[in-house]
């Protein structure tokens, strides 16, 4: 176990060495927020190509939006708001979720998925626990349903196919919400 730990900051060595800039930015340089899962083949830097410093990724089982992924945005935008920072036009909130999710795995435990959801148990169907297609789309939906996030993101839904490593935009980015709408 120990050796795992000596190769990592083996490479860590090396990261600082070769590939770490100096004077980045807390806030991300392409302005995106990720939403993604913790499972380690869809890593966001990997799988979408991201550099350090170039999004901030918020991860859980399932890539799933819920009331601990909301918390955390509305954390960050304090954050950005210290940092004398908007979070406004310009800024993309990517739902990223894959194929051949462990959160499919949960069906035994619906009281688990209600509570991470914040949800009643016989509301769960809603959630499309086990479509990562339907489920991005619903994700994205209520993201949009939300007044307290900011109208100007553009937010879309992305699923990795964990056979291919391809991603496929299953909702096109669009404005959080129309600045007319009522
Ligand atoms: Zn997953």
């Amino acid at each position: 176990m120990t050796g795992t730990v000596t190769t990592l900051t083996a490479r860590n060595a090396d990261f600082a060495q070769h590939s770490f800039v100096p004077g980045a930015s807390m806030m991300p340089a392409l302005q995106t927020i990720v939403i993604g899962c913790v499972d380690p083949r869809v890593d966001p830097a990997h799988v979408l190509g991201l550099a350090n410093g170039e999004a901030l990724v918020i991860r859980n089982v399932g890539g799933r939006y819920t009331p601990a992924a909301l918390q955390t945005m509305a954390t960050l935008r304090l954050i950005a708001q210290a940092e004398g920072a908007g979070t406004g036009p310009g800024w993309n909130l990517i739902v990223l979720q894959h194929t051949d999710c462990g959160i499919t795995r949960l069906g035994g435990h619906p009281g688990l998925l209600a509570s991470t959801f914040g949800i009643e148990e016989a509301d769960l169907p809603a959630k499309a626990v086990g479509d990562p297609r339907a489920a991005v789309a619903v994700d994205v939906a209520a993201i949009k349903d939300n007044p307290f996030l900011p109208a100007e993101f553009i937010v879309s839904g992305l699923v990795y196919d964990v056979r291919t490593g391809l991603v496929e935009t299953v909702v096109a980015p669009s404005l959080l919400r129309a600045s007319t709408a009522a």
